[in-house]
């Protein structure tokens, strides 16, 4: 487990988020993620969150895996990383 500068706890492990509309919600994650529960983005329906799915603009849901879920529900881990570096996103 690391501590990041603003306090969150997460840990090593890649664990990451998905964006996904509600159309094209319960994405199958690769790399055996298994995605549990969704959460809302900061904002949301008025977020920079957007569907990852190509051609569409939908503003996006958070997709949890079963880890990101505790650390959601357990630590008040409000931030996730995307499977790029490229962001992260925030949760209500
Ligand atoms: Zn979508």
């Amino acid at each position: 487990m690391s501590k990041l500068s603003n306090g969150i706890i997460y840990k090593i492990k890649k664990i990451m988020a998905l964006s996904r509309c509600k159309v094209h919600e319960n994405p199958q994650g690769r790399n055996g993620n298994e995605y549990v529960t969704n959460v809302e983005p900061i904002n949301f329906p008025d977020t920079s969150s957007i569907c990852g799915r190509n051609n569409c603009n939908n503003p996006g849901l958070i997709w949890l895996t079963k880890e990101e879920k505790k650390n959601y529900d357990d630590d008040k881990m409000r931030i996730f990383n995307f499977p790029n570096s490229a962001t992260k996103v925030k949760v209500k």
